[in-house]
């Protein structure tokens, strides 16, 4: 298939990037982001649907000319509440906001694919839908944008996140799950206060927080099988605030992730466990509070596997990536229709939600020309399926 994007389109979608790099805005906030990426679609002539009520967001078609299958290509736009550290010339100009998760490469990259494509329109035999998602940070957009109805009639949805620990020209294609489930909890311990020197008139929760965390470190060690993972990562506890008092609760929070909906199952249900037994065994009260959060990233092998025939096709190095116990809402759309999510080389200095990440931009136009090459080929998969 080759190579589509031209250094003229290269320089646009770095122009693109930049201007959404220095603008950053968080989760449904993306006021200004929404405006930019509509302006630039009509630009380029491409239709935007407004039959779906999201009040941030894009909703886009290339295509539909002939009668065919629909597929749909996400890409999320939201920023994150961290100061950029990167020195660049297009650093963030908000303060305490910074594209820190590379989506403003997301939003470039697939407008890429859409411009493409457009050029492409006579020949796609069917619509390629282009969802500009908001909220992805909130765990939040995905089903935002699911309940607008835009899924209705889509065959197939593929989405990507930039990988900084791979170097441009690769691209992490992976059958199975790619990205964790990634649950909140909340933990309330309610003892009994007293004097310090006085503890056996009291329910000390310290000392029972203490036992209780302590006991959550076997949920992954004894109740996980070694061929499956998951984290339970306590990561803020809270109690007291006196020398010689003993208070009467504690909390803590914290995270679980896995990469199966069976074991975040049994984690959860040890979790539980866990919390109520360890806390009633000292006489002490315990509540569990749930902060759902996306299900694992589940892809499809079939499609796994024509995106790998794409990617090389369009001279990406297809590599087979470790899964990252990241969460991504990505996840909700997969557990409505079949699709991919791949990672990206981006070459980039630091991880992701790091204040000196950055992405290299040489890696934008082979992510539209992947994007353009993989709907293509979906459409054509799709029109040739009995
Ligand atoms: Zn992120
Ligand atoms: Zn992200």
């Amino acid at each position: 298939m080759g190579r589509f994007a031209t250094a003229s389109l290269e320089q646009k979608l770095i122009a693109f990037r930049r201007q959404l790099h220095e603008n950053p805005e968080q989760s449904h906030e993306e006021f200004e982001t929404t405006a930019a990426i509509r302006g630039w679609l009509i630009e380029a002539g491409i239709r935007i649907v407004s039959e779906y009520p999201l009040e941030t967001g894009v909703i886009a078609e290339v295509g539909g000319l002939q009668d065919g299958p629909i597929i749909a290509v996400r890409a999320d736009i939201d920023a994150l509440p961290i100061q950029e550290e990167t020195g660049l010339s297009f650093a963030s100009r908000v303060s305490g906001k910074m594209h820190a998760c590379g989506h403003d490469f997301h939003t470039a990259a697939i407008l890429g694919a859409a411009l493409l494509l457009k050029k492409r329109e006579q020949e796609l035999k069917g619509t390629v839908r282009f969802l500009f998602q908001p909220a992805e940070e909130k765990a939040k957009g995905a089903i935002q944008v699911i309940r607008s109805g835009v899924l209705a009639g889509v065959s197939a949805i593929f989405g990507l996140h930039n990988k900084p620990d791979l170097p441009v020209g690769t691209i992490g294609i992976k059958a199975g799950p790619i990205m964790a489930s990634a649950d909140g909890f909340i933990v309330e311990i309610e003892g009994r206060g007293s004097h310090a020197a006085i503890p056996e008139a009291g329910i000390d929760p310290i000392v029972v927080s203490a036992h209780v965390i302590t006991a959550l470190q076997s949920v992954v060690s004894r109740n996980v099988g070694s061929l499956d993972s998951a984290v339970v990562s306590v990561t803020r506890l809270n109690s007291g605030n006196s020398w010689n008092v003993i208070p009467d609760k504690a909390e803590f929070e914290g995270t679980l992730r896995t990469f199966d909906e069976r074991v975040r199952a049994v984690v959860r249900d040890r979790f539980e466990q866990i919390v109520v037994g360890v806390s009633s065994a000292f006489g002490a009260k315990a509540k569990v509070h749930w902060n759902d959060g996306p299900p694992p990233v589940i892809n499809d092998s079939e499609w796994a596997a024509r995106a790998t025939l794409v990617a090389s096709s369009v001279g990406l190095d297809p590599i087979e990536p470790a899964p990252s116990a990241a969460g991504e809402d990505f996840a909700f759309y997969l557990q409505e229709t079949p699709g991919l999510f791949v990672f990206f080389g981006t070459s980039g200095p630091a991880e992701w939600h790091h204040p000196a990440f950055d992405v290299d931009e040489k890696a934008l136009p082979l992510a539209a020309d992947f994007f353009a090459a993989l709907s293509v080929d979906a459409l054509n998969q799709l029109n040739a399926r009995p």
